[in-house]
């Protein structure tokens, strides 16, 4: 069965003591949350303790990041390897704030892919367009390259087991989400073109995730579309009031099989 994810991407957001009650909040909902798998990527100085502090609730803990070497002299940077030896199970790659603020280009995203892979970490691999590309009329190209080379070498079974959050650029942190059409075409569009350089059944294990202003009022209508299976979510996962109403939004959405077949 395919569970929905809901991942909390924190940004560089939060004192050591915020980070500490707000994953508090979110750990200790009582009864758990069941049907839908819960991701929290605070910034890499608080992994560790939420890592602890989740231990056992079900609830998954991913980085925001990670390098493309596995060992080495590279000043400042984490690899995968420490990311899965401390216990998070995800990362997240290819962000456009990455993409445009620290200038990382596909190629070197493909690498940061691969190596997460390679250290047992499911990635969280972010693709989108921006509105002069969607005005323009080449989003599902810039989509298409996205993937094409991003996803590059990636065997089937891992590619099953990934993750691709669609994140038109317009829509994160600007209150201005996508539709649920919108996101419906392109997350569609994402699987038809995983289908294609894999495989129906590998497309169809794959979750496509939805990101940009999501919020506990618009979560619900996303989350009905055959081909979103969750939502990667930056603002509303700093309150965990409001964090949790996405995740509830997710356990109450109707459970499809798979959007393979559309
Ligand atoms: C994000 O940056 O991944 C994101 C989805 O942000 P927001 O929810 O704030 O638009």
């Amino acid at each position: 069965m395919k569970k929905k994810l809901v991942a909390g991407n924190w940004k560089m957001n939060k004192t050591r003591a915020d980070a500490y009650t707000l994953t508090g909040a979110i750990a200790s909902s009582s009864g758990g949350y069941g049907n839908v798998e819960v991701v929290l990527c605070p910034p890499y100085l608080y992994l560790d303790m939420a890592v602890s502090m989740t231990r056992g609730s079900g609830i998954m803990v991913g980085a925001q990041n990670g390098c493309h070497e596995p060992i080495g002299a590279y000043t400042g940077e984490v690899s995968m390897g420490m990311l899965r030896d401390l216990g998070c199970a995800y990362v997240i790659l290819g962000h456009s704030e990455r993409r445009t603020c620290f200038g990382e280009t596909e190629a070197l995203i493909n690498r940061k892919v691969r190596r997460s892979i390679e250290a047992g970490l499911a990635p969280i691999y972010c693709v989108g367009e921006t509105l002069a590309q969607r005005h323009g009329g080449s989003a599902f190209d810039t989509l298409n390259s996205q993937l094409v080379y991003g996803l590059e070498g990636i065997d089937d079974a891992s590619l099953g087991g990934a993750v691709i959050a669609y994140e038109p650029i317009w829509a994160i942190g600007t209150g201005m989400s996508a539709t649920s059409e919108q996101a419906q075409e392109a997350h569609r569009f994402i699987r038809e073109v995983v289908r294609n350089f894999s495989s129906v059944e590998t497309a169809a294990r794959l979750r496509i995730i939805y990101g940009g202003s999501v919020t506990p009022e618009n979560a619900a209508e996303m989350m009905e579309q055959p081909d979103i299976d969750g939502a990667l979510v930056g603002g509303a996962s700093l309150n965990a009031d409001s964090f949790k109403g996405i995740i509830r939004a997710a356990s109450v959405a109707p459970f499809r099989v798979t959007g393979a077949e559309n």
